[in-house]
This record gives structure tokens, sequence and C-alpha cells, in this order.
């Protein structure tokens, strides 16, 4: 979803106090950050931030932290929490490969990934966010009861998640390939900007639940 160019964003994002600016210097701190023990939960690769600003308003006994790569889409989040602000969500504008240097062993417990991109090209799938290489980081940062909840319409990225997790030594823990039509894990389910997008067109949204 990337929108290119849009004027200013690094400008603001860099002045933003929604916008932990040297996140690395809070990795095994980042409950000082929000005064509290509640538990941390971060979504990697936001986008505009619809689902952890409505999860974010739903829990406020969870803290949220949104990680999204570029600017010019994270800037549309912190423009949405300058007119409803809210305090137990936090932003960070990086890359997820350097997801450890961020966040200390077992520091999170639990790691969203909506609609990531799905890198069709074989030499990318290091860069897909479920591939076995970014599993292995997740596993660092989890804590113990951690898990993980992979949301996509893309089939053949669900399917590669899947393949990943035996290589990886993950648990599958929940699966569906029509989240829409499972009341089950349905429960609670919040919507994401491209879920409404793709389910709105009929396609089916594949969700696992696995943890380390
Ligand atoms: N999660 C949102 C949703 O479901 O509506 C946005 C989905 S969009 C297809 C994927 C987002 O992930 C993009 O905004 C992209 O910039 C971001 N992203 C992709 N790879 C990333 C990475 N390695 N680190 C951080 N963000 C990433």
């Amino acid at each position: 979803m990337r929108l290119r160019n849009v004027a200013g964003s690094r400008e603001e994002i860099a002045r933003s106090r929604f916008v932990i600016q040297n996140p690395k210097e809070r990795k095994g701190c980042w409950r000082e950050l929000f005064g509290n023990q509640n538990p941390i939960q971060i979504e990697i690769g936001m986008g505009k931030g619809r689902f952890i600003m409505d999860m974010a308003a739903l829990h406020p006994d969870i803290n949220y932290i949104g990680i999204e790569k570029f600017s010019s889409v994270l800037i549309r989040g912190i423009q949405k929490m300058e007119k409803e602000e809210l305090p137990n969500l936090y932003f960070i504008r990086m890359d997820a490969e350097e997801i450890t240097d961020v966040f200390g062993e077992k520091e999170v417990d639990k790691i969203y990934l909506n609609f990531s991109d799905p890198w069709p090209k074989e030499r990318h799938a290091k860069r897909r966010l479920p591939s076995r290489e970014f599993l292995n980081r997740y596993r660092i940062i989890l804590s113990e009861r951690g898990d993980l909840e992979f949301k996509t319409d893309n089939q053949a990225l669900f399917d590669f998640a899947l393949e990943e997790l035996k290589p990886a030594g993950w648990n599958l823990n929940q699966l569906t390939y029509d989240l829409h039509h499972d009341d089950k894990m349905m429960e609670g389910n919040v919507m994401t900007e491209y879920e409404e997008r793709f389910s709105s067109r009929g396609n089916p949204i594949y969700k696992y639940i696995i943890s380390p």
C-alpha cells in the first residue's frame, strides 16, 4: 500500500509524539513507556493503522505497538491519532528485519501479521513476513505463552506460511480457510483495511494462530 512521496511525511513522523524515534533504545523496557505491566501486542506492517487503532480502543488493558516500514503510509495512522488519541498505542517506523534489535527476549505477548506483502518471486521468499527467517526472529521476542495471528486473502502466501511452520519448529493452534464463515475464529475479529476491501469482493480470508 505504498503511497509514494506524501510531502513532508518523514518530517512529520520525526516530530510526532505518537512515534517512537529511537526504538532500539527501548529494547527490554517497553512497559516503562506505557507505565504499566499490561501485555504488549504488536502489528507488523500496520499500513494506515485501522486494525491496531480499533484494537487499542477496544482493549485499553493491552499495550499496542504498530510497526510500518513506509512513512507515506504510517503518516495516515498518525493523522488519525491526532484526532483520536489512544494512550495504549505507539507507532514505530522501521523494517521488521530489525525486530530483535528493538524488542528484548520474551518482551512481546502477541504478534499480528495482517495481509502481509506476498513477495511472489521465489528469490524474495525471505522477505515474506511469515517466512522461517522471520519466525526465527519472532521466536526470540515472544513471551512463554505468546502467539502469532496471521490473516490474508492470498492463497499462495498462506500455503507458503503453513509450509514454513515445520522447518521453523512452530505449532499450528488454529486454522481456517474462510474466516468470515467460521463462527469460532470470527469471535472478536477486528477488520483491517485490506480485509474489508478483499472480503467485500467475495474473497475468502485465511487465518492461522501459531506459537513457537
Ligand atoms: N495490515 C494492513 C491491512 O491489513 O490493511 C496493511 C496491509 S499492506 C498490504 C502491508 C503493509 O506492510 C504495507 O504497508 C507495507 O509497507 C508493510 N510492510 C511490508 N513489509 C514490512 C516490513 N518488513 N517491515 C515493516 N512493514 C512492512
